[in-house]
């Protein structure tokens, strides 16, 4: 039996009809919610979207290309690209022709450095403005760049490099003395290390500055000419959260930049006099799709923000730079949400216009608390390390189901499916149907394989179809709902419960901040469900409390699906890029050994 076959109660992020915040159509109409030069959903194609982009002589396609030089050409050369706040006070403003001829410079430093096409170069770096320049030199060099979140410690950074053959890095002098010196002798394709000056000490003897080899580039280095990569030529190399496991490496090529493109305008409603802000470090796939190349594509002015979470300078940032449309996600909402509405309430936002989020499942109440305290409801969106680019989004004119991640963008085939022993899988077309979500290979975006594991990559297809290894809903409407990963399901009595669903509705309770639930072996019912609750200042864990919480399960929930077991914790584990790492919960409460933990929030 399914879900959907129970005959409980449903929770109200599935209820749909009249949690439904709907749209004000009239008042969006003077704002088209898709940019008036955008086609209409039926007639999208992805050939007239790479139509949109220039191209490179010869049928070529260069990601740094069409995010630099296309913008300049059409004349916002002049326009700030990069807004950058510093950490400890002070901001720069680079204008798109700045930045082209930055990127130019590095790309021409690197080139001469003896670095060629398809050669990695590794960046390990604070959100600084050179680490931004180095990304989009590298690709204009035909350099493919995989990206390193900042906070790994030693190991993590090294395996990486190695599995990825990196034979260049940027970082700054501060890390590399902590993080790489150490294992340097355990990458030995690493040729070149490139130090971005961050005040915190001189280059050591073998390394270069970033800041002298973009002055040596000089003039001549502006005028480098773009690697006349081909569409199908390896760019981007992205690691995993490793929220389920030991991170993949996902191969993604310069034609991604078509998706990017095209989920800009469809999915982030992105119009040139935008200023966007998208909150994750481009150490993970979405700070760099969405973090670098998406909004230089659409010719907006990005904020980029050096420092780290605080609500305060978050709300102040987006008040004061009049942030117009803020990409980021559930963590920092479920963060800010436990600093109080009243915080939100003293930066009133007027310029903010669209906010979306992605990553997690975006639980109902926190669409509910952005709408009360931003004056806008969050826009929740799906997509993978994979994937390259938003999938499923709740676009910017449509009615929104809090809970709901939305519907396909243009371009993008969607069907749930089976998978059958066989290999292959069965399409589940009923109208209302919950299975495993899949995707028709062919969007622009697509990764090309996970390095060095080409077994693995095949079995993410069946026929024509990607697997996600995501369980979502499809309600009538169209809608998708996310249910849980695939390996965390919980299967309890002949249920199918997803935790999110549960998570959801403990989260309603206002004691609750944060909720992660998953499955523990029970002799009679399978899996019994158990949460870990994390309570909102001013709250205590009591056993009264926990009886409350189970009371308010069973009652919104029906008793199968309802938690059995509560335990209070003062927070749960998250990977770094903000995701509740169940697994991890699961491992722990089974004395089981706890796997890869690299990039877990906290870990060295
Ligand atoms: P790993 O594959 O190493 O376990 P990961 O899957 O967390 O890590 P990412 O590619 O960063 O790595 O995350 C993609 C996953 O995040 C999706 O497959 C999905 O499980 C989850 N996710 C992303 N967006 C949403 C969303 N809007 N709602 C629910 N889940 C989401
Ligand atoms: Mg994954």
């Amino acid at each position: 039996m399914t879900p959907n076959e129970r005959d409980e109660p449903r929770p109200s992020n599935q209820a749909g009809g009249d949690s439904l915040i709907r749209k004000d159509l009239a008042a969006l109409a003077v704002r088209p919610h898709w940019r008036a030069d955008a086609p209409a959903p039926g007639s999208f194609s992805w050939v007239a979207m790479r139509e949109r982009l220039s191209g490179l002589p010869g049928g070529g396609l260069n990601i740094g290309f069409e995010a630099l030089d296309r913008p300049v050409r059409e004349g916002r050369g002049e326009h700030v690209a990069l807004h950058w706040l510093g950490a400890e006070g002070g901001e720069r403003r680079i204008t798109y022709d700045e930045l082209r001829r930055l990127a130019n410079r590095f790309a021409s430093a690197i080139t001469r450095l003896g670095l060629g096409r398809g050669e990695r170069l590794f960046v390990l770096a604070p959100r600084l403005p050179e680490l931004y320049v180095a990304i989009l030199g590298a690709l204009k060099a035909g350099v493919v760049v995989s990206p390193l979140f900042s906070a790994f410690g030693p190991e993590p950074i090294a395996t990486r490099m190695n599995l990825g053959q990196g034979r260049a890095l940027v970082t700054t002098p501060g890390l590399y003395a902590r993080k790489v010196a150490p294992v340097i002798a355990q990458i030995p394709t690493l040729a070149h290390v490139l130090l971005i000056d961050d005040g915190s000490g001189a280059c050591p003897a073998g390394t270069h500055d970033v800041g002298a080899l973009l002055h040596d580039a000089g003039v001549e280095g502006e005028a480098f000419e773009c690697a006349a990569t081909r569409p199908d030529e390896m760019a981007l190399l992205h690691f995993t959260s490793g929220t389920t496991g030991r991170p993949k490496g996902a191969m993604h090529v310069h034609e991604a930049v078509v998706t990017h493109y095209a989920t800009g305008l469809y999915a982030l409603d992105l119009h040139a006099d935008d200023i966007f802000w998208c909150t994750a470090d481009p150490g993970w796939v979405t700070g760099m799709s969405y973090g670098v190349i998406a909004p230089l594509l659409h010719g907006v002015t990005m904020v980029v923000d050096e420092a780290e979470f605080d609500p305060e300078r978050w709300y102040t940032i987006l008040q004061e730079h009049e942030v117009s449309v803020w990409y980021t996600a559930p963590t920092a909402i479920r963060m800010l949400m436990k600093a109080g509405t009243a915080l939100a309430k003293r930066f009133p936002l007027p310029r903010l216009r669209f906010v979306a989020s992605v990553g997690e499942p975006l639980n109902p109440e926190a669409v509910r608390w952005g709408q009360e305290a931003l004056g806008l409801p969050i826009h929740d969106n799906w997509w993978q390390t994979e994937t390259g680019g938003i999938m499923v989004a709740n676009g910017a004119a449509f009615d929104i189901k809090p809970g709901s991640m939305g519907r396909p963008l243009p371009g993008v085939e969607a069907a749930i499916v089976e998978r059958l022993e066989s290999g292959g899988v069965r399409l589940i077309d009923a109208p209302d149907t919950q299975g495993e979500l899949a995707l028709k290979r062919g969007w622009p975006s697509m990764f090309r394989g996970y390095l060095h594991e080409d077994d693995r990559y095949r079995k993410c297809f069946a026929g024509e179809w990607y697997l996600s290894g995501d369980l979502v809903r499809r309600d009538t409407d169209g809608n998708y709902w996310f249910v849980g990963r695939a390996d965390d399901v919980i299967k309890s009595a002949g249920h199918l419960i997803g935790p999110f669903e549960v998570e959801s509705v403990l989260m309603e309770h206002p004691a609750v901040v944060e909720a992660g639930v998953i499955g523990k072996p029970d002799a009679l019912l399978g899996e019994v469900v158990k949460a870990f609750v994390a309570l909102r200042p001013g709250h205590e864990a009591s056993e009264a409390l926990m009886r409350e919480l189970m009371a308010h399960a069973r009652k919104r929930l029906g008793a199968a699906v309802a938690p059995k077991e509560i335990a209070f914790a003062a927070s749960l584990p998250h990977t770094r890029s903000g995701k509740i790492m169940r697994r991890l919960l699961k491992a722990r409460e089974l004395g089981l050994p706890e796997g890869d933990t690299s990039t877990m929030e906290g870990a060295a």
